[in-house]
């Protein structure tokens, strides 16, 4: 469920017409509903209802300040995977202890700056990485909270690029070795282990890969703390899908996820964590664009929108679907014409949609695309000088700029001419 309704024949944002927003800010831009964050947020939070838990959001699915405080300020904690994602994170004023670092390259420069400025835990992807991990901690005089994150050898059944829990992906340490990994991780002075961590894929449409991850993480803990370690905090990750296409059966939803986690690691008396990012953002935001202009092909029509591929890179990226509605909802009788949906990068890859059913549209048309609040305006380049669009975030019958657009003259002056030209 969104926000994004249409209300007198035209599309809004909670209280705030689209169009409205688009007069004010230019197109293209993203727009996110404050009301749908918190709702994802507060199904996740609600799911996990009776256990110890933090519900940290994954930023890097939306990262803009303005989104994490209004989850921070909701209770969220964060899932960073990067020093610009603490330090972005830290800027919105969430606490250091409710933040968790993963990522399989996090270099000794980005561990130092957590370490100083304050962090829930480490998710250790690898043992070069503990070895670094452990040196700085002794180098500052601290104990670095960790869990280590396992590959459970499950198949999420996502896309390729986005599935991360099988032997072959690189993440995490193989499930076999975790034994072995923990009694080495238990012998260095700076390191305390406190739990483990997995995180198996993203777009998830089947609850059956979690059970079967989770299961395993469970058997692991039993194991482990048989070992003599003290497991106390599992990090569950992130991975719930969203419905892309309007009409399709749903994915699972989160109280149906929380319920798995309950059955598979509820009797063990961990605090738990996940790390949601596409299911709190995804469905939270979307793509405005307009119409430029509508070109007939030899055998088809072409909607050339002034947003591209690097605006939203998934189509191009990962074949994904976005539902592309018009602002202006078209009359009911009205019959769909077929487009091909592209920008106006030099690219066929900036393509959005091949024969697309649409209600007529023309040149200056106002367009959305759903489902754009994750991995969209996170993923954006400026390729072909194209400068970043602006974010805007709705409350009620508030709007605001929350990332504004550069000039042209912003975008080209970060260039330096070298001293010889
Ligand atoms: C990407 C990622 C997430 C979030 O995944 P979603 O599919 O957006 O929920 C969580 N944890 C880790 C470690 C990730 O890499």
């Amino acid at each position: 469920m969104d926000h994004f309704l249409y209300r007198d024949g035209a599309l809004y944002a909670e209280d705030v017409s689209i169009s409205e927003i688009a007069d004010s800010v230019g197109t293209p831009f993203y727009v996110y509903s404050t009301a749908t964050l918190l709702r994802h947020f507060r199904l996740f939070d609600d799911a996990l209802e009776g256990m110890d838990h933090l519900v940290c959001y994954a930023m890097k699915a939306a990262s803009n300040q303005a989104i994490l405080k209004t989850l921070g300020d909701a209770g969220a904690g964060m899932d960073v995977v990067s020093q610009g994602e603490y330090l972005r994170a830290k800027a919105a004023g969430i606490p250091g202890n409710r933040i968790v670092f993963s990522g399989i390259g996090k270099t000794a420069e980005e561990i130092r700056t957590a370490l100083t400025g304050g962090i829930r835990q480490f998710n250790v992807e690898s043992e070069p990485e503990m070895a670094v991990l452990n040196a700085v901690a002794l180098e500052l005089g601290v104990i670095a909270p960790i869990t280590i994150r396992v590959n459970p050898d499950v198949d999420a059944r996502t896309h390729a690029k986005i599935a991360t829990g099988k032997s072959e992906n690189k993440f995490g340490i193989p499930i076999s070795r975790a034994r072995a990994v923990y009694a080495h991780a238990a012998t260095l002075k700076g390191l305390k282990v406190i739990g483990i961590d997995v995180h198996i894929g993203s777009q998830l449409t089947d609850l059956t890969p979690f059970e079967q991850a989770y299961t395993k993480v469970a058997e692991l803990t039993e194991t482990l703390r048989n070992d003599g370690h003290e497991i106390t905090r599992l990090d569950l990750g992130g991975g719930l899908g969203i419905p892309y296409v309007h009409s399709n059966q749903a994915p699972p939803l989160p109280a149906d996820y929380g319920a798995v986690i309950k059955r598979t690691v509820g009797h063990l008396g961990c605090e738990v964590e996940i790390e949601p990012g596409r299911l709190i953002a995804g469905n939270a935001g979307l793509l405005i664009t307009k119409v430029i202009y509508v070109k007939s092909g030899e055998d088809r029509e072409f909607m050339i929108l002034d947003a591209a591929m690097n605006d939203l890179i998934r189509p191009a990226m990962y074949d994904a679907h976005h539902d592309i509605i018009p602002v202006i909802e078209p009359a009911a009788a009205i019959l769909p014409r077929t487009y091909d949906i592209v920008g106006p990068v030099c690219e066929t890859g900036d393509t959005f949609a091949r024969e697309r059913a649409m209600p007529p549209v023309a040149a200056d048309d106002l367009i959305a695309f759903r489902g754009a609040g994750a991995y969209g305006a996170v993923m954006a380049s400026e390729y072909n000088s194209r400068p970043l669009i602006p974010e805007v975030l709705v409350n009620e019958d508030q709007f605001a700029v929350i990332r504004r657009r550069p000039t042209y003259e912003e975008m080209i002056n970060r260039d330096t001419m070298p001293a010889w030209l």
